[in-house]
């Protein structure tokens, strides 16, 4: 596969195996082992002199190496491991790099809060946070030994914008590595490699898998950083399966028309909404009024199929207005086909008490719309039905 192709290209073509039926995509290599002609041919897998297949639970199987060569192409990085979920990419990332000190910054995915508030200080790794509008203390936690800096741009749900290549500027400076959750802006939209990031993490069970039918988790970087988080995969035993490998390689094909779609329905639906007189806020970093849009727009080729919108009423009038919501189903994820919905106060965000919320930004009458690939005049009858 040519290298210098666009990414619609190596979304459909890269990593695709040849094999004796003729079928254009790498077959499902469903096997937990393989076998070989002899002791030595063995060994040459065993100690790293050629790269056959060997072990499921390793990676070493077509399924997931053919995966492997996709995820690398998206975000143009040296090196590409699958994961069981993106939860799974999450934690042996921070086992294998973070251990000497994690930095989260702004909002992160509940599950990441979790890990790094209240599981990883049990193995006694030191972690902080700093939230969007502190930005100016990073230096002071560079300095306390902080050696893993990780965020997630655009954030959930109020969908902040923090700028890659400042940050990573800052980071390195100490050095010290940062780590981008882009499972928001998917690699279609923005490739925080190219600005600078050192390691990308995906729940590949959002826009990647885009279905909402698999679970799995993609890390991408240099060979370098990616060795160590290997090893730690290995052993946790987090990769995923051969037939979720080739699920989410069959996905990947269409991801470029995927995602370019949910954009211009998200766009479509908030600059829509902007006039409604029920809808006090419309977060959308496509919107010109938006607080990040100008870096947005510098650092994101598209700006997501994600919006917030904040409700002129109470907590159980947005919570009445989101039961009569149809088309959007009421459910905890987002980037799939069909269109889906939250209020982060009584789902994502539901732990935190309210004057946490407040400080975040994350108001009780905040609507979270994971916008699908329905036709898009129907979604938007479907939110001025509910909201009127
Ligand atoms: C869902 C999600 C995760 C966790 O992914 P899983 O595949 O559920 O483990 C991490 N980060 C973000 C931004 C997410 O939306």
């Amino acid at each position: 596969m040519d290298n210098n192709s666009h990414l619609a290209t190596q979304c459909i073509h890269t990593g695709e195996l040849a094999n004796d039926a003729g079928m254009p995509h790498t077959p499902v290599y469903n096997s937990t082992t393989f076998a070989f002609d002899s002791t030595a041919d063995l060994l040459d897998v065993v100690e790293g002199r050629c790269e056959g297949s060997l072990y499921t639970r390793y990676g070493f199987n077509p399924s997931i190496r053919s995966l492997e060569s996709k995820l690398a192409a998206l975000e143009k990085a040296e090196a590409a491991l699958a994961f069981s979920s993106g939860m799974a990419a999450e934690s042996a990332v921070f086992l294998s790099h973070g251990r000497e000190g994690i930095l989260c910054i702004g909002d992160a995915y509940g599950g990441t809060l979790e890990l790094l508030e209240k599981q990883l200080p049990l193995l006694d790794i030191p972690t902080w946070f700093l939230l969007g509008t502190e930005l100016d203390q990073l230096e002071h936690y560079l300095q306390q030994g902080v050696r893993l800096v990780f965020f997630e741009t655009p954030s959930n749900p109020v969908l902040e914008i923090f700028d890659i290549a400042d940050i990573a500027r800052r980071v390195h400076a100490y050095g010290a590595i940062l780590v981008i959750d882009n499972t928001f802006a998917t690699p279609v939209n923005q490739q925080p490699l190219g600005l600078g990031a050192d390691l990308v993490i995906h729940s590949a069970t959002k826009y990647l898998g885009g279905h909402s039918d698999i679970t799995a988790g993609a890390l991408m970087g240099s060979a370098v950083l990616i060795e160590p988080v290997f090893q730690w995969r290995k052993n946790l035993g987090q990769t995923p399966s051969p037939e979720v490998a080739s699920l989410l390689s069959r996905s990947l094909r269409t991801l470029v028309v995927r995602v370019q779609q949910q954009n211009a329905n998200a766009m479509h639906i908030a600059r829509a909404l902007l006039s409604h007189h029920r809808i006090k806020r419309v977060l959308y970093p496509g919107l010109d009024n938006f607080p990040g849009h100008a870096l947005a727009s510098r650092q994101m080729n598209g700006f997501g199929g994600m919006l917030s919108i904040e409700i002129d009423g109470t907590r159980e009038q947005t919570s009445a207005i989101v039961d009569r919501l149809k088309l959007f189903k009421i459910a905890p994820s987002l980037g799939g086909v069909e269109s889906l919905v939250t209020q982060p106060v009584t789902t994502t965000h539901h732990g935190l008490d309210e004057e946490e919320r407040k400080r975040r930004g994350i108001s009780d009458a905040m609507i979270r719309l994971s916008v699908g690939l329905e036709d898009v005049h129907d979604l938007l009858a479907d939110i001025e039905q509910a909201v009127s």
